[in-house]
């Protein structure tokens, strides 16, 4: 039974292949930024309707976004697959979204091959923006995963990573509003919003001895002022607070802001603050999804790294693993080399022949897990209770 699936599956990836590269490398002939991945967005929409997907696009008002549905004759469970294809500046695809994005429509084009078969329904969304302001939020906000009973977003990375954990993250800026006076004629006159900044700045430098060790507060100054010897009377800083879940998420904004109230307070300035970005939930894994796509893939020749990744970011896609079952995990491109996300080294990786090989065997390990959950009720019930179980 399952050699026979295992045999079909990478069939059709084999024969799908040839149009998932030229995908990838078409996207990564055209890197577009965030929200503006109009050909990005739109080639894979050409490739979804060609396999008979039903597409909504743009999708929920966004014009790079996409929902493809394809349903199969005989009910099942629902399945979607996540695809990302926005770029870096500077460096093009350095993240591999161009792969990541081939790999994902790729499995879903190749299990819309066999639901008419084993039952369920397909679904590949178009989720602009990654890097910036991701638009899983949006989705995980909207009704998109309402009746979406497993969710898959797999990235390309230099080892075959289990999914993992990723932090909590909000984009918060701080801004401070003081008077201007002559710097060096009247500066009792005038309020300075540049100290008032500063002191925020050294009020989160002793706030962070005390915080957790995984807990992550960083910022920049984005307006400083506009000459030396004017007294700032507006700076403004923008900062990502991070932790590993919610709970502490939600006490250390409190703390943060309560820095810039008091940076404020003492340079005799006002403050405010609101969110920059889209703020990032941290990433749940179900365990008992990623067993069984480890084990798929296992039993493709590929060794799942299951150990927690060392460094850690956050995604957009944290934010659906909490509303829907899900995994995230990473397929290696780099033939075994250890190579740095976000570099041009990693963006020429994806080009190569081992890449395209390790996105085959991701494919096939996807589609194999979701056939799994189709055919076997009883593995959908236990994804679905550790999920119910996490949320009490
Ligand atoms: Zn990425
Ligand atoms: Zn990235």
């Amino acid at each position: 039974m399952v050699l026979k699936w295992k045999e079909e599956v990478n069939g059709i990836v084999k024969q799908l292949r040839p149009e998932l590269q030229e995908l990838s490398e078409y996207i990564y002939d055209h890197p577009e930024l965030g929200h503006e991945e109009l050909k990005s967005s739109k080639a894979h929409v050409e490739l979804l309707k060609k396999h008979g997907f039903e597409v909504e696009y743009p999708y929920l008002g966004i014009s790079t976004a996409f929902k493809a549905v394809y349903k199969g004759e005989k009910a099942g469970p629902t399945l979607a697959y996540l695809s990302e294809y926005d770029a870096l500046p500077g460096i093009g695809h350095g993240c591999g979204h161009n792969i990541l994005g081939a790999t994902d429509t790729g499995a879903g084009i190749v299990l819309s091959k066999l639901v008419d078969e084993v039952g369920g329904t397909v679904i590949v969304l178009g989720t602009p923006a990654e890097e910036t302001n991701g638009d899983k939020v949006t989705m995980a906000d909207a009704d998109t995963f309402d009746d979406v009973d497993v969710a898959f977003c797999t990235h390309p990375s230099d080892k075959n990573h289990a999914s993992g954990k990723s932090m909590a993250m909000e984009a918060i800026e701080f801004r401070f509003y003081g008077m201007t006076a002559h710097a060096a004629a009247t500066p009792f006159e005038g309020k300075n919003a540049l100290d008032a900044c500063i002191n925020f700045f050294n009020g989160v430098s002793t706030l962070r001895q005390q915080l957790r060790p995984t807990a992550r507060v960083h910022g920049v100054i984005k307006e400083g002022g506009e000459a030396a010897n004017i007294i700032p009377d507006y700076t403004r800083a923008e900062f990502y607070v991070r932790a590993m879940d919610m709970p502490y998420l939600n006490e250390l904004r409190e703390k943060v802001i309560r820095c810039a109230e008091a940076g404020a307070l003492a340079a005799d300035c006002e403050m405010e603050w609101g969110h920059y970005e889209a703020s990032y939930k941290n990433l749940i894994t179900n365990e008992t999804l990623s067993t069984l796509y480890n084990e798929n893939m296992h039993s493709l020749g590929i060794a799942m790294v299951t150990e927690p990744r060392e460094s850690m970011g956050s995604m957009d896609m944290g934010n659906v693993s909490q509303v829907v079952p899900a995994i995230n995990p990473y397929f290696e491109i780099t033939n075994g080399k250890a190579v740095s996300g976000h570099t041009t080294e990693f963006r020429e990786c994806t080009l190569t022949e081992e890449a395209y090989r390790a996105m085959e065997k991701t494919i096939s390990g996807l589609t194999l897990t979701a056939i799994n959950l189709i055919t076997d009720d009883s593995i959908l019930k236990q994804v679905k209770a550790e999920f119910e179980q996490r949320f009490k």
